[in-house]
């Protein structure tokens, strides 16, 4: 597949369609990079990278209540009795790998992602609070989880949720199914690690993945 990532003449709506075509700025003016951009590896369809306006405001919404999520400050410490591996599969992106698009270098992969076929279970690396549960445009259906003192997780690309936004889950919980929604070409689990709105590598907390 070409991506078509190349400028094309404005068609009306919002005026800024290259800008969210990957959008992987925060909206909110010094932070970090909200880290909403995949990897290489998601090759998606042209109707994905170059949104409609219609598109683009829900993006622009998604990604406001992603940070919302991320940002969430609770006196929980679930987080200090480790991480559990969310799912078995084969690991298929590590985090902080570059991407480049015809040519250009883009934002890092803010994940980590394993791989394993559609309805394989999704666990909850930890205890806490489901701060997001939602079905989003690049993310697929997506859940993040609240660990305390600004440590959450976050799970793209499911197939199905089994939690609601409110909910308490249990480390090792189940909560959903990996799929393939969302901008991929495959089924795999995209898992974000975060002190408030900063990206982390999970894989140094994580357990070593197997099938
Ligand atoms: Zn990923």
């Amino acid at each position: 597949m070409r991506l078509r990532l190349q400028p094309r003449p404005w068609r009306g709506g919002d005026p800024r369609p290259h800008r969210a075509e990957w959008p992987d700025r925060d909206p909110a003016p010094g932070r970090r990079p909200a880290g909403l951009a995949d990897p290489a590896h998601h090759r998606p369809a042209p109707a994905q990278v170059t949104p409609d306006p219609e598109a683009l405001r829900r993006i622009t919404a998604e990604r406001a209540r992603l940070a919302a999520a991320r940002a969430t400050d609770s006196p929980r410490t679930d987080f200090a009795a480790g991480f559990l591996l969310p799912a078995h599969g084969r690991i298929s992106g590590v985090f902080g790998s570059q991407r480049i698009l015809n040519g250009e270098p883009r934002q890092p992969h803010f994940g980590f992602d394993i791989a394993a076929p559609t309805g394989t279970p999704l666990l909850a690396a930890a205890g806490g609070v489901v701060t997001l549960a939602g079905d989003f445009f690049f993310f697929g259906r997506i859940v993040v989880i609240d660990h305390g003192h600004g440590v959450n997780t976050l799970y793209a690309h499911m197939s199905a949720q089994g939690v609601t936004e409110g909910q308490q889950v249990a480390a090792g919980q189940r909560i959903g199914a990996i799929g393939a929604t969302g901008r991929v070409t495959g089924p795999h689990l995209h898992f974000g690690f975060s002190w408030y709105t900063t990206w982390l590598d999970a894989q140094p907390v994580l357990p070593p993945v197997t099938g």
